[in-house]
């Protein structure tokens, strides 16, 4: 049989949902279906003169709650199928963090690495030459993903407002901080995970100070979670990134560690700890498990050997399908699209700011950004109740695809 691919997961899902609701069958295809996908054929002057074709796409899956959003990827494995979950799941994410945005999602099939940056350059404007006439604040707000940053949001505002002939900074967000972006976008997702871990202790009425925390992924998500859970008063004992892992039980010193990632740009050498493995840290017996790096990292296999009480979704998809079904039932999982919406939140708050033309201090972002991804979290808890649902997942989604119909001609 063959893999289920990341379409067939958010179907799903959606299935999943729509069971628990009562949808009808056109309702649920209706949910399926992204409203439109494009597909291009970009053709594009390498630096020796020569001309490459280069596959590039754009999945606008719904706007009943506002223009569609999000990420542009650049990597050899973009594919029209992907795009389209991608953008589906994004759906999802700007609903259940209450965001007026839908979901889009969208990607080029190369390896940037193989580019030179002038390269690099004409290929994002040949795909926003294609883009241009189907984007814009109010209709569609790109934004960057794996592989892409301000640069590449630099170069579609500026193909962009020279294609309208007007300034646009809203088209894009996750744009440098002294070019319109928002103070705070880079930690943002770090700090939704933490905000989230604190609410569902409150919630289960646990203490945050007595917890031990585990973080896999030292990026600009795992981190963040670790330096704002250890503020908030939790042992960081674990972290780890590609090159290893490390462990101390009285809890490691984040300030050093952050420092020695900083200077040296990964974890291993820091001698102030034990090493360990990745597999070793995800099956560490620590209050709070914050996978914060790749996708699909528990899995039916090591499932049965998790510890943690609380599993905090840094990263998109740590858990597979097969994997949830497998871990101890007695293991709270806070999901993804809310624990990681901090991102998207704070693009939201971007956009606003471009179009207001008025710029908010990095307080004012934090403090936003924690009231909005708490009450979140409050919609999720009472969806969770009022529902009678078995996990946090489920009331999340629930929540999102409510929102969503609520908003559309479903
Ligand atoms: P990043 O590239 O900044 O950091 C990734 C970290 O994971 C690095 O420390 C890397 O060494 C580590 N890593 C990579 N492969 C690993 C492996 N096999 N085992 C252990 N560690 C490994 O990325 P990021 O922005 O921190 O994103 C992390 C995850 O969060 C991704 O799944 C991403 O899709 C998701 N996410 C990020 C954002 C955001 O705003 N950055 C928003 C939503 C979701």
């Amino acid at each position: 049989m063959a893999e289920p691919t990341p379409l067939d997961g958010l179907h799903e899902q959606i299935d999943d949902v729509a069971a628990k609701l009562g949808l009808d069958g056109s309702t649920v295809d209706q949910l399926k279906q992204p409203d439109r996908y494009l597909e291009f054929s970009l053709s594009v002057e390498m630096d020796d003169g020569s001309t490459e074709v280069i596959d590039a796409y754009r999945t606008q899956f719904d706007d009943a709650r506002g223009p569609y959003k999000g990420g542009i990827r650049y990597h050899p494995d973009v594919n029209p199928d992907e795009t389209t979950a991608l953008a589906g799941w994004m759906t999802y994410k700007t609903a259940v963090a209450d965001v007026p945005f839908g979901g889009g999602k969208g990607g080029i099939a190369i390896d940037p690495a193989e580019y030179s940056d002038t390269e690099l350059q004409r290929i994002t404007e040949a795909y926003t030459e294609q883009l241009a006439p189907v984007i814009g604040e109010d209709t569609d707000v790109p934004a960057p993903d794996m592989n892409t940053g301000p640069q590449e949001m630099e170069w579609i505002r500026e193909t962009y407002e020279a294609i309208r002939g007007t300034e646009a900074p809203a088209v894009v967000t996750g744009k440098a901080v002294d070019n319109d972006g928002s103070k705070g976008r880079s930690e943002a997702t770090g700090r939704s995970v933490a905000i989230t871990t604190d609410a569902m202790f409150e919630y289960l009425d646990h203490d945050l100070d007595e917890a031990t925390v585990a973080v896999q992924g030292f990026g600009e998500v795992g981190h963040v979670a670790a330096s704002l859970l250890d503020d908030r008063g939790a042992d960081v004992v674990a972290v780890s990134d590609s090159s290893t892992g490390l462990y101390d039980e009285d809890g490691l010193d984040i300030d050093a560690v952050t420092a020695w990632n900083n200077q040296h740009g990964a974890l291993t050498g820091y001698g102030g700890a034990d090493e360990i493995s990745n597999e070793t840290l995800l099956e560490e017996d620590v209050d709070v498990l914050v996978p914060a790096a790749i996708g699909d990292v528990i899995d039916a296999e090591n499932a049965g050997d998790i510890e943690a009480d609380i599993i905090v979704e840094g990263a998109n998809g740590p858990i597979t399908y097969e994997g949830e079904q497998a871990l101890d039932e007695d293991i709270v999982v806070v999901p993804d699209i809310l624990a990681n919406a901090g991102g998207v939140t704070v693009s939201y708050f971007e956009w606003e700011q471009n179009r207001a033309d008025d710029y908010w201090t990095k307080e004012t972002v934090n403090n936003r950004l924690e009231d909005k991804i708490r009450d979140g979290f409050d919609d999720m808890i009472d969806t969770y109740e009022r529902q009678g649902l078995d996990s946090f997942r489920d009331a999340a989604y629930v929540t999102a695809v409510e929102k969503v119909i609520d908003a559309g001609e479903y």
